[in-house]
């Protein structure tokens, strides 16, 4: 059996097959044996699960996630990495294995086709390019997604957990935990992976939740309001949303912050979920006027 988590193995199969990696791809290959349990404990998994891997590499992740989960669909856009995919995983016979692009893919389809469970879990270490339309994509599209565990670049697992009022939290985190309850797992060194990529990683997990953490009437509505709260850090709340594109005047938006509780000097970056919601509501009313 091949050792998939040993730098040296993993250059020789590349090798062997003729594979560079694909800087353009993120193919920065796991091949620490420890960060592999902390991603597989985190997943929580049991004979009852299905799981989606999205980016299998080489495959040293997915047969772990084979040795634990019910049954393992692994998406992988690299012709190569496939045909090389079906020979270290051809020991296992749970791991469904699809060459796709994952911006593209129907994850539920995929699932009925191989006869998977819903809802199912997402495993993956994510190439870099990809992070954020792929992560807003599985989140908005209504795949019925119970958990991810996810290995991104660190400074953006910092992003998704972050609370108000520090500089990670933006955009990106209110919408993350608007539709999930994310925790960080822990730190990756760069030297965990091959070849050695230039930033450190980290793993989080997003436990989606069944309703959103706030109740709004048009969640659109809600993430244009946090998009313009966020557009102009250094302008106070009410400068940001009256020099806005969603088109009220200053007066209108000083009382909707004022009814909301909000202190229109205060900054986008300081106000919670909650808060982002009340204004949100009142919106929405005052349009109904
Ligand atoms: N899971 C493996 C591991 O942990 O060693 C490989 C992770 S590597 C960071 C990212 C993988 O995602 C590569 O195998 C790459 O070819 C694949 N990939 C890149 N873009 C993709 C896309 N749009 N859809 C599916 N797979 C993609």
């Amino acid at each position: 059996m091949l050792n998939l988590t040993s730098p040296a193995a993993v250059r020789a199969l590349l090798l062997e097959r003729g594979i560079k990696p694909k800087k353009r791809l993120g193919q920065n290959f796991l091949v620490n044996p420890g960060v592999l349990e902390k991603t597989v404990t985190a997943a929580g998994l049991s004979p009852g699960d299905t799981v989606v891997e999205i980016g299998p590499g080489v495959g040293a992740l997915t047969a772990r996630l084979a040795e634990t989960a019910g049954k393992v669909i692994a998406v992988e856009v690299d012709r190569r990495l496939v045909a090389l995919l079906q020979d270290t995983l051809s020991g296992y016979p749970n791991v469904f294995l699809e060459e796709a692009d994952a911006l593209q893919t129907d994850f539920d389809g995929l699932v009925a086709e191989a006869g998977g469970a819903f809802p199912y879990k997402v495993v993956a270490n994510l190439p870099y390019y990809v992070t954020t339309p792929l992560l807003i994509r599985l989140l908005q599209s209504g795949f019925r997604i119970k958990l991810m565990v996810l290995t991104v670049q660190r400074e953006v697992a910092l992003r998704l957990v972050a609370r108000p009022g520090t500089k990670e939290y933006g955009a990106l985190s209110v919408f993350v935990q608007y539709k999930t309850k994310p925790d960080l797992v822990g730190v990756v060194s760069r030297g965990s992976f091959y070849p050695v990529p230039a930033v450190d990683s980290a793993i989080v997990r997003l436990a989606v939740r069944s309703d959103p953490a706030v109740i709004v009437p048009d969640d659109q509505l809600l993430f244009r309001i946090v998009r313009a709260s966020f557009a102009k850090r250094r302008k106070t709340l009410l400068n940001a949303l009256a020099g806005s594109s969603l088109g009220l005047d200053r007066e209108t938006w000083r009382l909707i912050l004022v009814r909301a509780g909000i202190d229109p000097q205060r900054r986008g970056e300081t106000l919670t979920l909650e808060e982002f919601a009340a204004v949100a509501r009142l919106l929405v009313l005052q349009q109904r006027e």
